[in-house]
């Protein structure tokens, strides 16, 4: 290689499983794979670098990359004695995709590249097996011609069909040498229909067009949108494996097949499992166009193969410390292996596996934590699950069964395609994917529906494993299913488009009509020895955010350590309440709004006592209202509709028009940015006096009833100057003082606080922390005024743009900006420590429960993160992970 020049190429035996950013994880593992003396077909792979390069250049291959690929193909010709394309005996080669996240099916593949006219002739000879020869060649011209050059595969596919509706056999498999070969040239034709030129026949040319559209496959739509979902950055590119055909589909010693090394929906150990078809080649199991027979028969029908395969999954397993998903070819009954990956699970799968790698003795506690768990899966967990009681009660018998690609239940209308299905998924609807077979083509649907059936292939089709990747329910290889028209026969029961079911992932049966479904238990005994490890590693303190009794017991049932937001507004959503905060709101009479504020005391006296009952022991945040007028105003838009009407009518209503004069005073054009929180609260002090009394009349009862002071925090919102907040704590702490003057008993210890939601509190804190017990960061407010984001509108409109065109990583209202708010929160924390060392901070915002943002919350070490009961979980496992990571504040003055 000329010097200055970047190798873009590595050979397999140059490579290494600690290179997965720059080989993705298929080089990186078929590299160490090779190392370890495993059957690997030798190849090399072209460095995701090269893919950026190259899309980055305007998809020009960058300098020396073409040289680089002639002389790692002409090594790998001198290693196979034979040479790419070559008449007499040609060496083939597959070229195929591998990020460093696994993606599967997500982007492109090709075969059998190499064959030509001559050379399959040759290879047709020199094997004795011209069946074979052209089951490669017509699987080649359509993967090339379909991946390559843009020759829709569904033309190819008819073709195929065709013929063997004219030869009257059911599988390929049963075609002739001479029909493939007639085949082979019905596909050239095709090809040439559609692209105006001959099929490519040199062997170079075709290396080069796959090596390229492999590049380009990065940027398809479904690669994009799984790459949204899982949160892979957009900006790695994808490798090149450039490897050796085998060959599977020589004849009926030969086979391929995927498998996994324990059972990937249960976790089971013990008992791998996968697919395989005999005489067949790899895409034909996980594309999902056959469904191929299950691994345990291979046993019956290459035994010696069969038990290779399991030794060499077994040594993978240890080798990784994870359960493996491997793909192999058995050709003439030698066994390869061609990839070995982390496999893909399901929730349930996960936490399990985990366990038992630990008692295993494969993997510590610590490892188990880091790497085979997956806080964000965790409300998987709390999917529902089929009621089989409830089944058998309403004497409900499944229509039909199919495969069970993906556990959970799932009820919805059918739709039958991927563009229906987040059409009416996005619109509120759920909504059953029925469709032929499993495409990685429909992930915008699956993604949309909530779950997924098809008629035709297994449980590693790419696309099942897909599904159970993102926890969506799926039965595939529903033989009794078919699709004609808008009609969808599943055994003898006929439904329309619209028509609802419910698909059952865990047992693979499908039903007509909504079935009885139950909730999973969330004390799953492998979830909870891995929420004992999280516990143990985590610095971070984990509340909840909850509004009412119920909220409180069941974040507690979670492990929450308290409460980190009380938001009282959400109090008065309840139907008797609103009108009394309308009018409250409303009122332009002082004494009227005192008499308004006095009946809604008990309501929140009732709130207080109820949740400070549910977490006694453990400190609670009450927030002071903070209502968005327009959230509690009747809307203008229809009281001024009405006063048309009425005035078209000649009717009189005068209450309505003061109410209409009121609202239209009161009416702001930005309520986020109005009379929220603490401006409220100063504008009506009578509103803060009320709460923090009820606030305390509710400790004052608490305590008096089960002797146990609660830790009462009150929290005011939406503060940006210290002197509001100066103002607004003294009326909070004279009533505070009030009541309390008038109870006997213990002292009941209070705090006063803030929420740091407005950039100018944040920059400001040092000033602000000077009144401040507490912080708490309400880092939905504090994305919305620091990106000057829109929290209501942002993600219904450009935001999608911003997200789509890859502007943006991820949604700023999911997971914190770090760059941005991050540095505010980090600011924040700074200015406010040395004012006042023993300040406690916290984090209340949706973030809270976000795993990443959580990360973030402990490396500038705030005390505590606070997010909805059903994140608890999942917050308590991203919180020992952070601290198995990096120390506690560590990256606080970073
Ligand atoms: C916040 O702004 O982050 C917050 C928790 O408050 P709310 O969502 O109620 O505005
Ligand atoms: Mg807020």
């Amino acid at each position: 290689m000329a010097e200055g020049v970047t190798k873009w190429v590595y050979a397999f035996s140059e490579g290494s499983r600690d290179m997965r950013d720059l080989l993705g994880g298929k080089g990186a593992n078929v590299a160490d794979m090779t190392r370890l003396g495993l059957p690997v077909p030798q190849g090399f792979t072209v460095t995701t670098a090269a893919c950026i390069a190259y899309l980055q250049g305007g998809n020009a291959f960058p300098e020396g990359l073409e040289a680089q690929l002639d002389a790692y193909l002409a090594a790998l010709e001198a290693d196979a004695g034979k040479r790419l394309g070559d008449a007499a005996d040609p060496l083939l080669v597959s070229v195929r995709s591998g990020a460093r996240d696994s993606m599967p099916g997500m982007m492109d593949t090709i075969l059998n590249l190499g064959l030509n006219d001559a050379s399959v002739e040759g290879l047709a000879e020199v094997t004795g097996n011209p069946r074979f020869a052209f089951d490669s060649y017509r699987r080649f011209i359509q993967m090339y011609g379909d991946v390559v050059c843009g020759v829709d595969k569904h033309h190819f596919e008819a073709a195929l069909s065709a013929l063997k509706d004219q030869r009257e056999v059911a599988s390929d498999v049963d075609l002739t040498g001479d029909d493939l070969r007639g085949l082979t040239d019905t596909f050239k034709a095709i090809f040439q229909e559609h692209r105006g030129e001959t099929f490519p026949q040199g062997a170079r040319e075709q290396l080069y067009g796959a090596v390229r559209a492999v590049f380009e496959s990065w940027e398809n739509r479904r690669a994009y949108d799984y790459r949204r979902l899982h949160g892979i950055p957009h900006d790695l590119g994808t490798a090149v494996n450039v490897q050796r055909m085998v060959f599977g589909n020589t004849g009926e010693r030969s086979g391929t097949g995927v498998a996994f090394t324990r059972d990937n929906a249960t976790g089971e150990s013990g008992k791998p499992f996968g697919d395989f078809l005999m005489n067949a080649q790899g895409e034909d199991v996980v594309a999902g166009i056959r469904t191929p027979r299950p691994l345990a028969e291979l046993a019956d029908v290459l035994p010696g193969a069969f038990a290779e395969l399991m030794d060499t999954m077994g040594l993978l397993e240890r080798t990784y410390r994870d359960m493996q998903d491997v793909e192999f070819t058995i050709e003439d009954g030698r066994l390869y292996m061609l990839q070995t990956r982390n496999g893909k699970r399901g929730a349930l799968a996960r936490v399990r596996i985990a366990v038992d790698m630990v008692d295993e003795g494969l993997v510590t506690e610590d490892e188990a934590l880091r790497n085979l768990v997956d806080p964000a899966s965790v409300p998987q967990l709390l999917l529902p699950q089929l009621d089989r009681v409830g089944v058998k009660m309403a004497g409900l018998d499944p229509l039909a069964t199919g495969v069970n690609a993906s556990p959970g239940a799932a009820t919805g209308r059918i739709v039958l395609t991927a563009d229906a299905a987040e059409r009416e998924g996005q619109a509120g609807e759920d909504v059953i994917l029925v469709r032929e077979e499993t495409t990685p083509d429909d992930l915008h649907g699956m993604i949309a529906a909530r779950g997924i059936m098809t008629a035709r292939g297994g449980k590693t089709s790419h696309a099942a494993v897909v599904a159970v990747g993102m926890g969506r329910p799926a039965v595939c290889g529903v033989d009794a299913l078919q699709i004609s028209g808008d009609t969808v026969t599943v055994g003898n029961a006929t439904f329309a488009v619209g028509d609802v079911i419910t698909i059952d992932g865990t047992s693979g049966n499908v039903y007509a009509g909504a079935a009885p479904v139950t909730q999973p238990d969330p004390f799953n005994p492998y979830l909870v020895r891995v929420l004992e490890w999280a516990d143990r590693a985590r610095v971070l303190r984990i509340r909840a955010n909850a509004d009412t009794p119920e909220d409180a017991r069941r974040a507690r049932e979670f492990g929450a350590e308290g409460i980190g937001l009380c938001r009282t507004e959400h109090m008065f959503f309840a139907s008797e309440r609103v009108p009394l905060v309308q009018a409250m709101i409303l009122s332009d009479d002082d004494d009227e709004r005192a008499r308004l504020l006095a009946l809604l005391r008990p309501f929140q006296v009732d709130d207080f006592t109820g949740i400070f009952r549910e977490m006694r022991g453990l400190p609670v945040t009450i927030r002071l209202l903070d209502p968005p007028l327009h959230e509690f105003l009747p809307g203008l838009l229809e009281l001024s509709l009405t006063k048309a009407e009425n005035e078209r009518n000649g009717v009189r209503n005068p209450e309505l028009d003061a109410q209409l004069a009121r609202v239209l005073a009161l009416h702001e054009e930005n309520p986020m940015l109005g009379t929220r929180g603490v401006r409220l609260g100063l504008e009506f002090p009578e509103i803060i006096r009320m709460q923090a009394g009820a606030i305390m009349e509710a400790a004052v009862a608490v305590r008096d009833e089960t002797g146990e002071a609660p830790l009462v925090e009150i929290m005011i919102p939406l503060v940006a100057f210290e002197q509001e907040l100066r103002r607004a704590r003294q009326i909070v702490v004279a009533e505070v003082e009030q009541v309390l003057a008038m109870s006997e008993g213990a002292p009941i210890e209070y705090r006063v606080g803030t929420m740091i939601e407005l950039p100018r509190a944040a920059l400001t804190s040092a000033q602000i922390a000077r009144e401040a017990e507490f912080f708490s960061f309400g880092t939905n407010d504090l994305t919305q005024t620091t990106l000057g984001f829109s929290r209501d509108d942002a993600e219904k409109g450009f935001l999608g743009t911003y997200l789509r065109q890859n502007l943006l990583a991820s949604n700023p209202f999911e997971t914190l900006d770090v760059d941005g708010v991050g540095c505010l929160i980090r600011m924040a924390a700074e200015g406010a420590r040395p004012v006042r060392p023993d300040i406690k901070l916290g984090i209340c915002g949706e973030h809270g429960g976000d795993p990443a943002s959580i990360g973030f919350c402990h490396d500038v070490g705030l005390h505590y993160v606070s997010c909805s009961p059903f994140r608890v979980q999942v917050a308590r496992i991203a919180a020992g992970q952070a601290a198995l990571r990096g120390a506690h504040g560590a990256g606080a003055a970073a």
